[in-house]
């Protein structure tokens, strides 16, 4: 039979070739009790073996695996989640039926919202609800897989993917789901190629499959002569890896010897474990976030200030910008942020929520000043507007160390510089009387385009180096010069090889990206001769 090419879009990059196998949990039927008392017995049975299961999985998971399995660690222990279901079983419905209808009913309701935030929350819940319904019907056991499989579904829930052995090689292959789901976040953690939004074909489909996770391509029974153009790519990108893997051991530079900076950007302090500091000069983001998720309650002064020491003193003496919570907009926090904002990005968010939660700013800026103490630790505030909001920090962190140094508590003033990532801040940035700036590029392109960041159809005109983000990128350089401080930029663009050379042209010579992508950006910016003006307009074809 011929082959066949599906095009989706790309949720983590790499290839892979093997067998298409589809992964559905089993079901089989059960025979319902009459009694109503007995069915939510069962179904709350289930639940705790479904809530031991999760446990097993926490045990052997990484930081990012375990945050995901704590969100649904968290769900299943909210009673607000069974209610519905026994209220059903309470009138005379299956645990089953009610189990399956309730948690349906709730995924809907994630999957009609606007933010692809929270569509990608309804294959968590769908998760939970399989996993319960497993144990309901009998049939929970391990994912069992041949070696090297394309796992093949609509979706593919979290705790499926980390009880697959993806260590034998393979890849994932959706005919839905999403590249900010919490499955495409492991995969591209893990070196899985996954490609999402391959459509409805996939499921008829059998055999043999290519995965070029690169370019968001799936073909099913390939024939010889893309098999060869495959293996081609392939090994091409395995001589680009390995060329990559050397270049971070090396400081960068340009052609013409010019030395850039590059810095990490990290969301949890896992992420540097086994990394060698070496790779970098310092951290030039630490996304705070994440320490405010997983259902655990927002973490207090110690927790903080452990988790900002462990960051620094992995750095051993490079500098370490953390960033005040940026809560809100992507990134809502349960019991934080605010509900039903017609536009959260336009919202309260970032520092505009930290003023509005007087108490948990004071807590980060508490445990920032006490951990400064351990090494270059400088503090960068998120959404930044207007210079008043800059003073009204820098006024409060120094309340916070004055505190500390008063009940004899070792704290230190960190340098406080600021995001610029709001198109006010750009166009002004020399009135900032801050230490340093950072240019956040993902959330300055989106609001300098009007296009949402989380709007794929529109990634086009929210392009980091179309002309007037290069223009506001020169600027802001001109303004730090002008100030005699330092700037940076951390949004995704500082890793995205095709950017560089136009970041660099533009004046910027320090980059902070994720840690897996600081060998082929070394490698771009080794490609980028500054010497010689760039050919071609300033955005990409
Ligand atoms: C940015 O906006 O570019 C940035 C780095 O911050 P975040 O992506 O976390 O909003
Ligand atoms: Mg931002």
């Amino acid at each position: 039979m011929a082959e066949l090419r599906l095009e989706g879009r790309s949720a983590a990059p790499g290839m892979a070739l093997g067998e298409l196998v589809r992964l559905r949990r089993a079901t089989a039927a059960r025979t319902a009790s009459d009694d109503p008392a007995q069915e939510a017995r069962a179904l709350r049975a289930a639940m705790a073996a479904a809530l031991a299961d999760l446990a097993a999985l926490l045990a052997g998971a990484d930081a990012e695996g375990g945050a995901i399995l704590e969100f649904q660690v968290a769900m299943l222990e909210d009673d607000l989640l069974a209610a519905p279901a026994l209220g059903a079983i309470a009138a005379g419905r299956s645990a089953h039926e009610a189990w399956s209808e309730a948690l349906e009913a709730e995924a809907a309701g994630y999957e009609s919202a606007d933010d692809e935030y929270f569509r990608a929350r309804a294959a968590d819940l769908r998760d939970i609800r399989d996993r319960v319904l497993a144990h309901l019907c009998g049939t929970a056991g391990a994912v069992q897989l041949p070696a090297g499989a394309i796992v093949a579904g609509e979706d593919l829930a979290p705790s499926d993917f980390l009880s697959i052995d993806w260590s034998r090689g393979g890849a994932l292959a959706l005919m839905g789901g999403s590249p900010t789901s919490h499955v495409a976040m492991l995969a591209r953690s893990r070196g899985v190629p996954a490609v999402v939004g391959l459509g409805p074909m996939l499921a008829e489909l059998s055999g043999e499959a290519l995965v070029d996770a690169f370019r968001g391509v799936v073909v099913v029974r390939p024939g010889a002569e893309t098999r060869r153009a495959f293996e081609q790519t392939a090994q091409r990108r395995r001589e680009a890896d390995n060329r990559a893997a050397a270049a971070a051991r090396t400081p960068a530079a340009t052609a013409d010897g010019t030395a850039v900076r590059v810095l990490l950007n990290i969301a949890d302090p896992a992420e540097l474990d086994g990394l060698d500091p070496a790779l970098c000069d310092g951290i030039g983001l630490v996304r705070t976030e994440l320490l405010f998720h997983a259902g655990r309650g927002l973490p207090d002064e110690d927790t903080q200030y452990l988790t900002y020491r462990r960051i620094v003193e992995w750095a051993a003496g490079r500098p370490v910008t953390v960033r005040t919570l940026d809560a809100g907009g992507d990134k809502p926090i349960d019991g934080l942020t605010l509900d039903a904002e017609t536009n959260p990005f336009l919202g309260v968010r970032g520092l505009r929520l930290c003023f509005q939660r007087p108490a948990v700013f004071m807590t980060q800026l508490r445990a920032l000043a006490r951990a400064a103490v351990h090494g270059e630790l400088k503090v960068m505030l998120p959404m930044v507007t207007l210079p008043r909001e800059l003073a009204q920090a820098r006024a409060l962190l120094g309340e916070a160390v004055a505190s500390l140094g008063s009940a004899g508590v070792a704290a230190r003033m960190p340098a406080l510089g600021i995001m610029v990532e709001v198109p006010a801040c750009a166009v002004a940035a020399d009135l900032f009387d801050a230490d340093f700036y950072s240019i956040g590029s993902n959330d300055l392109a989106q609001y300098v385009a009007a296009a949402g960041r989380d709007v794929p159809a529109l990634a086009d005109l929210a392009d980091p180096v179309q002309p007037a983000m290069l223009r506001l990128i020169a600027g802001v350089v001109a303004a730090a010069r002008m100030r005699g401080v330092e700037v940076s930029l951390c949004g995704d663009a500082g890793g995205e090889p095709a950017a560089i050379s136009w970041l660099l042209h533009a004046g910027l010579r320090s980059l902070s990206m994720a840690p897996p992508l600081v060998g082929r950006a070394k490698l771009a910016i080794a490609a980028c001769d500054l010497r010689r003006p760039l050919e071609g307009p300033p955005w990409r074809p």
